[in-house]
């Protein structure tokens, strides 16, 4: 047996859910698209348009230039990613001379309409996220346009300085960043429940993220080992791992390579699973599989 191989193990599942959900699928191809639609003219993307750099890269070879930040003065096409963008953001975008491409996700748009629509029926709203993630900044942004009562939290610590005020408010309101976990959402009715006079829960967590934890946990508790594979950086993927975890032994990578971290914990295991991240590409997700294989 070669230094790199693998003993076969018994069984190798991958989830079916596994990889490109239809909004990164959908950013993916619209911007190669628009791109090949528009070879004159500069197409870019404000942020990285899914969290994988060979997607990144394979844009940049197209001529699809990542922005890190809006500059003063642009021309030609700028996109905006499916985490959507704060309604002062869109408006620099057109300030600074560039054509707008709006590609938020359908679900995403949901959520910040939802938030913006319970911020202007009175309630106080509670954004289930992540503060600094890009999601959640632009739902706050937009609920905040029609009202200042708007916190962000994941955990009960986060809401305890608010809980004089959330007590005296007579309706509260929760959206979730779409891919949150069903556990942090419970966790937060919990809190609120005892606290609230009247508490609107609109579960925004998206049908394809829902479905992806769902069939991980399935996957879990039928094997030994699970694999999740995409970037540490994407809240999808992590949260995949993080509930696998405490079913079942998890490792996750972003690609192949780190396989060579685990090989005795793989070749003791008979039964492997492996799941991934919505924005996680088909080739990688093939690369692991042949790694495991081989
Ligand atoms: S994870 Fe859900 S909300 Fe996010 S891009 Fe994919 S389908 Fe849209």
């Amino acid at each position: 047996m070669k230094e790199d191989n693998y003993k076969l193990p018994k069984e190798i599942t991958l989830a079916k859910s596994a990889g490109f959900c239809y909004g990164v699928k959908r950013a993916v191809e619209t911007v190669k698209k628009l791109k090949a639609d528009n070879p004159e003219r500069s197409v870019c993307v404000l942020g990285e348009l899914i969290h994988n750099s060979q997607v990144i890269d394979e844009l940049n070879r197209l001529g699809i230039k990542t922005l890190v930040e809006l500059p003063e003065c642009g021309q030609g096409i700028c996109v905006v990613r499916s985490h959507g963008e704060a309604p002062e953001v869109f408006a620099k975008i057109q300030k600074s001379g560039f054509e707008t491409y709006d590609l938020t996700c359908p679900d995403v748009k949901k959520v910040q309409q939802k938030a913006v629509e319970l911020v202007k029926n009175g309630y106080y709203l509670i954004i289930v996220g992540k503060v600094e993630h890009p999601e959640v900044v632009a739902i706050r942004a937009n609920a905040l346009q029609y009202g200042q009562k708007v916190i962000v939290a994941t955990e009960i610590e986060q809401l305890k300085p608010y809980e004089n005020e959330l007590k005296s408010h007579k309706k509260i309101g929760i959206v979730v960043q779409t891919t949150q976990m069903v556990s942090t959402l419970n966790k937060i009715i919990e809190y609120l429940t005892p606290i609230s006079k009247e508490l609107h829960v609109a579960n925004t967590i998206c049908p394809s993220t829902q479905r992806r934890q769902i069939e991980a946990k399935e996957l879990a508790a039928l094997n030994d080992l699970m694999i999740v594979v995409g970037s540490k950086k994407s809240a999808n993927t992590t949260h995949l791992a993080e509930i696998t975890k405490n079913i079942t032994t998890t490792i996750h990578i972003e690609s192949e390579k780190e396989l060579e971290n685990y090989k005795d914990l793989i070749e003791q295991s008979q039964k492997i699973a492996i799941t991934a991240g919505a924005s996680t590409p088909q080739s990688i997700i093939n690369e692991v599989i042949e790694k495991l294989t081989k």
